[in-house]
C-alpha cells in the first residue's frame, strides 16, 4: 500500500516512555526510519558510530554548521549535538518516514524551519509533531524513582525540566498521554495511520 511519507517529531520529559513507544514503532512499521543524531562527544560503552549517534570531531562538526547540512543542532554541556538534514530528505524521498527523538527546544528549531519551507515540500506536507505527556507529575515521579536508576537530586532535577517541557507541550500538533503502554501505544498507531493514509 502506498502512504504518505511522514516527517514525525517526537518529545517527552524522560520517564514519560518515549524511547519504548519509538522502539514499538520501529518494530511494528518497516518504514518509519530513526534519525540518528550527529554528535561531538566521545561514545560511551557500547555505543556504536552510526547507530546510537553518528561521532564527529568537532572541526568536522563545524564544518557541517558552515555548510548549512543541519536541521537544528546545540550545544549541551560543552558538546554539539544536531540532526542533519539530508538523510530526512532521502528517506522521505524514498517514500519512508522518519522520526526525530528530540527535546522541545529542538523540535521548536525543526518547527521553525519546516514552516519556512515552501507548501509543496516534502518536509513540510508530512511534517507532525508528537508530545508524550506523563498522567501526571506524581505518577512521573513514581516512574522516576521505581527505575532505581536515577540519585534523588538528578529525579528533582529531571522532574523540574518535565515541568518546563509539559509547559510547551500546546506547542505540539498532537499530544498522547502515557498513562497505559498499550493505549498510547495504539493512539500514536492510529494518528501514524491516520495522517499517512494507511486506514
Ligand atoms: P547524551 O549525550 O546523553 O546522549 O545526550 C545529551 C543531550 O543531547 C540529550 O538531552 C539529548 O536529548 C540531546 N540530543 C541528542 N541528540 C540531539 C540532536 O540531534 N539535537 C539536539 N538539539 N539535541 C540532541
Amino acid at each position: 500500500m502506498k502512504t504518505k511519507p511522514l516527517f514525525i517529531v517526537m518529545s517527552a520529559p524522560s520517564g514519560c516512555g518515549k524511547s519504548t513507544l519509538i522502539d514499538m514503532l520501529l518494530q511494528e512499521y518497516g518504514d518509519i526510519v530513526y534519525s540518528i543524531s550527529c554528535t561531538t562527544r566521545a561514545p560511551r560503552g557500547e555505543e556504536e558510530d552510526g547507530l546510537d549517534y553518528h561521532f564527529l570531531s568537532r572541526a568536522r562538526f563545524e564544518e557541517l554548521i558552515g555548510a548549512d547540512a543541519f536541521i537544528e543542532y546545540a550545544k549541551v554541556h560543552g558538546n554539539y549535538y544536531g540532526t542533519l538534514k539530508a538523510p530526512i530528505e532521502e528517506v522521505l524521498a524514498e517514500g519512508h518516514s522518519m522520526i526525530l527523538d528530540i527535546d522541545v527546544q529542538g523540535a521548536a528549531k525543526v518547527r521553525d524551519y519546516v514552516q519556512k519551507l515552501p507548501n509543496n515540500d516534502p518536509l513540510k506536507i508530512g511534517y507532525v509533531d508528537v508530545f508524550i505527556l506523563p498522567p501526571s507529575m506524581e505518577e512521573l515521579r513514581r516512574r522516576l524513582e521505581g527505575r532505581g536508576t536515577d540519585a534523588p537530586a538528578v529525579i528533582e532535577k529531571r522532574l523540574a525540566n518535565a515541568e518546563g517541557e509539559i509547559a510547551r507541550a500546546d506547542e505540539y500538533m498532537f499530544k498522547v498521554t502515557n498513562d497505559d503502554l498499550t493505549m498510547a501505544y495504539k493512539r500514536l498507531c492510529d494518528l501514524i495511520d491516520a495522517l499517512s493514509g494507511r486506514m
